[in-house]
């Protein structure tokens, strides 16, 4: 078959050449639309995109059974450089089948899915476009959505078999539908009213039926695992610089190279800003130390020190388990070093939702095992609980300016805040995290009382103070709740489900202790065989 092939602008013009052979048995990586569209080859190459128009001779022949070949020209004379051909065999596990595809196929249609360069079937789901789109149609049992509908008037419906298929955005996770019989009610809930509901499988890219009530995977999905790793950057040797990583699932295990490639995508750096920071600081250091060669220095690069491969149900749990346990590490270890030998977590919040007396005791296996235990003693009779250097008495806190608080429950629920400069004027408590955990501060507002406050002149310096007294009372009401510690009669728990900012070093590390006395009534006895550090590494077990 002959190419057409278009010419590009610029000084090079560039010319593609399918040429057929018989025989040879290869893919091309526009074998993965489903089902091979055979009248038109597409050709992407750094956001150009050619399309060449396949003989209608071989529209009918298996494409896999093809061979394509691709030649430049630079320019006239020169002579033709043939590309070598990377043999790629694309699978699509999860492709969409039966009514999945269908509404593949009407979603597709509705987004325009697949004009613009890179848009392939594989990727649309996990398109900004597609997350739009489910978040408009929305999980309203009430809604009956069957037909999508595009600002310019177009509607797209969404048919099987002639058959309208109602779909949902279940719980924002999964694509949810099932088909309406004509002549019937439609309705969700029953068995009446249509086919069965069905659920398609969370991870992205995949479109098998989901099996798994829970979590909504699919079955082999549902069997794989997911990893929770210690990554550390092994270009910055001036302290450990570490982090627990929890990648999405993906089909085959996590490389060191994937990992990086992982880290430096956009999307992902936004949900990890305390990385996301760091990483451009290092991009920075390395402009200012080489302002010549930079561009050539790889600014970090992330080891895996650690990977432990979970079943998918159980990953988020570990994650925040061993979260929780490093930052306890790293404070403890870093406070019985010396600057040097300091460990730099870089991770800001560290999740416990859900967090039971299970998880409790996990992360105590997990520090123990590391070589940080805990204890308790009585407190010296004469015991100060409130020195006013660190606790102001209520009516000297100065409320339009940062200071830690605490709020209880009815049944040894504690509440750990702080009120920045950020929060203040918007609300009387608590930072914008916080404000968003309506449900964990409902109804214990008025249990509130502040904590720490220093007046200093530097708002900055004393959000900072304020936010790592929090951080200390946070870990004050985890350590007591791992040593099942009681007040009234009722095991301590926290009733906040993150630590907001996780602090690698604090100025006032005895407030941990203090805190500590003023809910359990107990000194607080910590005992740290510090993390060893091999040729930089800390010797952390997971
Ligand atoms: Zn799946």
């Amino acid at each position: 078959m002959s190419g057409k092939a278009r010419k590009m602008e610029g000084k090079t013009s560039e010319e593609a050449l399918p040429l057929r052979k018989k025989g040879r048995k290869s893919s091309t990586q526009t074998a993965q639309q489903q089902p091979p569209n055979k009248s038109h080859v597409f050709l992407q190459y750094n956001g150009r995109s050619l399309e060449f128009t396949v003989p209608e001779a071989l529209q009918s022949e298996d494409p896999q059974g093809l061979k394509f070949q691709v030649t430049v020209l630079h320019s006239g004379d020169d002579d033709p450089v043939q590309l070598d051909l990377v043999e790629r065999e694309e699978i699509w596990p999860g492709r969409p089948e039966g009514v999945a595809m269908s509404i593949f196929k009407a979603f597709k249609a509705h987004l325009r899915w697949g004009e613009q360069p890179g848009e392939t079937d594989m990727l649309m789901d996990s398109s900004p476009q597609f997350l739009a789109m489910m978040t408009e149609i929305g999980d309203d049992p009430s809604k009956h959505v069957c037909s999508l509908q595009r600002s310019d008037g177009t509607v797209t419906r969404i048919l099987h078999n002639g058959q309208d298929v109602m779909v949902r955005w279940f719980k924002g996770t999964n694509v949810y539908f099932k088909v309406r019989v004509a002549g019937q009610q439609f309705n969700w809930g029953t068995k009446t009213g249509g086919g069965s509901v069905h659920k398609i499988c969370t991870v992205k890219s995949c479109w098998s039926l989901s099996v798994d009530r829970v979590v909504g995977y699919c079955r082999p999905h549902s069997k794989k695992t997911e990893e929770v790793m210690l990554l550390r950057d092994v270009k910055n040797y001036t302290n450990p610089n570490i982090l627990v990583f929890c990648p999405t699932l993906k089909m085959t295990t996590y490389t060191e190279e994937d990992i990086n490639e992982y880290v430096r995508n956009p999307s992902i750096r936004t949900n990890y800003p305390t990385l996301d920071k760091y990483m451009t600081d290092r991009v920075n250091v390395m402009k200012e130390e080489h302002p010549e060669t930079w561009e050539n220095i790889v600014p970090f690069w992330f080891e895996i020190d650690q990977s432990l491969p979970m079943t998918t149900t159980q990953a988020t749990r570990r994650y925040n388990v061993i979260s929780v346990g490093t930052s306890l590490l790293v404070h403890f270890h870093n406070l019985a070093s010396t600057e040097t030998d300091r460990v730099i977590l870089q991770m800001k919040f560290i999740h416990f939702l859900g967090a039971d007396s299970q998880f409790w005791d996990e992360v105590l296996q997990f520090v123990n095992k590391n070589g940080l235990t805990f204890s308790t003693s009585p407190l010296p009779l004469d015991y100060n609980f409130r020195p006013t250097h660190y606790f102001p008495p209520e009516d000297k806190i100065v409320k339009t300016l940062p200071y830690s608080y605490q709020g209880h429950g009815k049944e040894g629920g504690i509440y750990d805040g702080v009120s920045t400069s950020n929060s203040i004027v918007v609300v009387g408590f608590g930072s914008k995290s916080h404000r968003k955990q309506k449900t964990a501060l409902t109804g214990l507002a008025h249990t509130i009382v502040p904590l720490f406050q220093e007046i200093l002149d530097d708002t900055a310096e004393m959000d900072k103070t304020a936010l790592q007294a929090e951080y200390l009372g946070s870990l004050s009401t985890i350590i007591a709740s791992m040593l099942k510690l009681k007040k009234d009669g009722h095991h301590i728990r926290p009733i906040i489900y993150q630590i907001d900012q996780h602090f690698n070093s604090v100025k006032y590390p005895e407030l941990l202790d203090m805190i500590f006395a003023i809910r359990t009534g107990l000194q607080l006895n910590v005992n740290l065989e510090p993390l060893i550090i091999m040729d930089g590494k800390p010797d952390i077990i997971f």
